[in-house]
């Protein structure tokens, strides 16, 4: 086990350990934060992801087998959760008008007030993010949209809704370009959550 990031002689002596042990206390604090609302909700972490997906997501992706794969887990877990949160009335389904065996998910005005209670979760990273002089930030973002595009390629990050997976997306080596919205796009313009996205 010599090669594990987590050897602190290898870690010390590599900066890509270094960087990879920075992204799991980085991804800790998003689990230390997600349960400190889940205490003052009495939600489920996955709840709270639940309901903050459907606030700012196209209701075709408001569906069970869509949030499934989003949050990685299998469709009767979230199915599951969703249960809970329709039972709390937080949630309620909508019948496909073209299929009545098909329902997207909505938020009730109950929903959408834990949506407004728990939605700047991670303010606390963004706040500190935004500290950072332009230039970093230019060079973290690129990074971390090279190592989520590398993820996905790998099917660890299974839904993507990113440039580099979109069918509008144009390199021509030096110039990234949106063909949709017909705009050249620089290095933080790339999107990682689009609304126009469409799968390549
Ligand atoms: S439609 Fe959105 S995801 Fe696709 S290339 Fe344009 S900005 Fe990127």
């Amino acid at each position: 086990m010599n090669d594990s990031v987590f050897n602190l002689s290898q870690q010390n002596s590599s900066v890509d350990a270094k960087i990879v042990a920075g992204l799991e206390r980085v991804g800790e604090v998003f689990r230390v934060l997600l349960w400190q609302q889940s205490r003052e909700t009495g939600l489920s972490p996955i709840q709270i992801q639940v309901l903050l997906f459907l606030a700012f997501h196209d209701p075709v992706k408001c569906k069970i087998g869509y949030l499934a794969a989003e949050f990685n887990l299998t469709k009767p877990t979230i199915s599951d959760a969703v249960k809970i949160l329709v039972q709390k009335e937080l949630v309620e389904r909508i019948v496909d008008s073209t299929d009545s065996r098909s329902h997207s998910l909505r938020l009730t005005p109950s929903g959408q007030r834990i949506v407004d209670q728990t939605g700047n979760f991670a303010n606390v990273l963004s706040q500190l993010v935004g500290q950072l002089e332009d230039a970093h930030k230019t060079a973290l973002y690129t990074s971390l949209f090279s190592l989520i595009h590398g993820l996905h390629q790998r099917g660890l990050i299974t839904v993507q809704r990113m440039c580099k997976t979109c069918l509008h997306y144009q390199f021509d080596g030096q110039i990234h370009y949106c063909g949709l919205l017909k705009i050249p796009l620089e290095a933080v313009l790339l999107r990682l959550d689009c609304p126009e996205h469409a799968a390549l």
